[in-house]
């Protein structure tokens, strides 16, 4: 399993001298085998996703946050008629999946539909922690996040290998955390949300998002292999998050299998 980080922030796309490391683009992840490619959600990120050989690309949606959903009417894929884009998304806020993607892709905050493009788009409804869904040789297992409106934390499992990614979730409910730790045992991989240090958590409880600290406490719960973090604060600039990575290092002996993820980073498992 092969794993590209095509956008690593979030809330709202950077760009600049200080976001060259670690990137500006907006939540987007690749995963692929030698015989399937799917994304994860559609911000930016999804713009550097480019010439995927295979006809069917399923895109599983966390949520329908502008920054997960905002690089979906620049994706390449859209614009082939060969392509069937199958779009994974869960009913929020008593909106279906289609109802919520209108809402950006449409007038007038958009000049078309999704159903404009040359692609053949179907727009499907995910039960969260219901039947895994099967793509090729990659199963996908889902479960709520703690995070205003909803969140789904995917599980991508193909042959023997485990991938967690956990975006868009606060740490602070204790059934929760339990929940998570099982639904990521083992993981050779998760990506966890970093947005905010522990000092900014403080300041922002309630608002859905975790710390890498959290992100270190689940990967030893867990029994996770390796642990990569995520989805950036626009106010965390290179320099600041290779701070963080220091003192992560300087404080955890587990620490070389625990790293900042960016833009264009490729994990293979
Ligand atoms: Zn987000
Ligand atoms: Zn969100």
């Amino acid at each position: 399993m092969k794993l590209t980080i095509c956008g690593t922030r979030g809330s709202i796309p950077v760009f600049g001298k200080e976001y060259e490391k670690y990137g500006g683009s907006t939540s987007c992840y690749l995963i692929e085998t030698s015989s399937m490619a799917l994304i994860v959600d559609a911000g930016t990120g999804i713009i550097n996703v480019k010439g995927l050989s295979q006809q069917n690309i399923p895109i599983l949606i966390t949520h329908s946050h502008i920054d997960h959903l905002i690089g979906l009417m620049s994706f390449e894929g859209l614009k082939d008629a060969h392509k069937n884009i199958d779009i994974y998304l869960a009913k929020r806020e008593g909106l279906s999946p289609k109802k919520q993607i209108e809402k950006l892709i449409s007038n007038p905050l958009w000049p078309c539909r999704i159903d404009d493009y040359p692609a053949k788009v179907a727009i499907n409804e995910l039960k969260v922690s219901g039947k895994e869904l099967v793509f090729g040789d990659i199963k996908v297992f889902s479960m709520e996040a703690d995070h205003p409106g909803g969140s789904t934390i995917y599980r991508l499992e193909s042959g023997n290998k485990k991938i967690v990614l956990v975006t868009d979730h606060e740490h602070r409910d204790e059934q929760k955390t339990k929940e998570l730790v099982s639904f990521a045992k083992e993981a050779d991989l998760i990506l966890y949300d970093a947005q905010y240090t522990q000092e900014e958590y403080e300041r922002h409880k309630g608002y859905g998002h975790s710390t890498p600290e959290a992100g270190i406490k689940l990967k030893e719960m867990a029994e996770a292999k390796k642990l990569v973090f995520i989805h950036y604060l626009p106010a965390h600039t290179d320099s600041f998050i290779k701070d963080q990575e220091e003192s992560i290092k300087k404080q955890y002996s587990e620490s070389k299998d625990i790293s900042f993820g960016y833009e264009g980073e490729v994990i293979t498992l």
